[in-house]
């Protein structure tokens, strides 16, 4: 039997940078792990490829995934809908594929609830002007939109309570050789390797 693959949450405040640090994490070869992609009502930015970046959808459209039960997780974020498809992630799990989900803090409450087996990464900021300043600087949204960011961002820090691991993300490239390092460790986790032996110990005393 294939052992089902693991489920990686990335997570963090709004503006921490965990788009930047998943985007580093893909952009380097040789990852044994796959990436979920995202759904969203939001608008494409300049440069975002529909199917690659998210899976752009209307509100509609949306909101009847949710009515019919296909969405893992979902958060409405900053006026918008954001969401794990869940067909994939079951299939690319039971492949026995360890899926990643880089994803806010709410869906990831709710991805906890239904997969506690999962790893559950929380990233954060070195300081708390900085993260402002990054949400101010990024430039893609409108004042309006910045300041809600801020607002939630804050409250979201206390969230890391609910987490496995915190990861300061001071510098891209540590933090990324830091939550790669997390995925190595947790499939050493005794309760994740047991299972195969179990199943070895099981076959030999046929
Ligand atoms: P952005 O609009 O900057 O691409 O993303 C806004 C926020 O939505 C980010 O914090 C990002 O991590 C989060 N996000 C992206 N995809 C998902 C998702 O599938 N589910 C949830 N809950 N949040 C998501």
């Amino acid at each position: 039997m294939t052992k089902r693959g693991m489920l990686i949450v990335l997570s963090g405040p709004s503006g921490v940078g965990k788009g930047t640090v998943r985007k580093a994490i893909f952009d380097q070869p040789g990852n044994d792990f796959q990436y979920s992609i995202s759904m969203t009502t939001r608008k494409p930015r300049p440069g975002e490829v529909d199917g690659k970046d998210y899976f752009f959808v209307s509100k509609e459209e949306f909101e009847q995934k949710i009515q019919a039960g296909e969405m893992l997780e979902y958060a409405k974020y900053v006026d918008n809908y954001y969401g794990t498809p869940l067909k994939w992630i079951n299939d690319t799990l039971d492949s026995g594929k360890d899926v990643f989900l880089e994803i806010e803090v709410n869906g990831a409450m709710q991805v906890r609830s239904k997969s506690p087996n999962g790893v559950f990464i929380f990233l954060t900021p070195p300081d708390l002007m900085e993260l402002k300043q990054r949400l101010i600087h990024r430039g893609t949204d409108s004042m309006e939109v910045i300041n809600k960011r801020i607002q939630k961002a804050f409250g979201e820090i206390e969230m890391m309570q609910n987490y496995d691991y915190a990861v300061v993300n001071d510098e891209v490239p540590n933090a990324v050789e830091k939550v790669k390092e997390i995925i190595r460790s947790e499939r050493l986790r005794v309760r994740r390797v047991m299972p195969d032996y179990l199943e070895m110990l099981g076959e030999s005393m046929k």
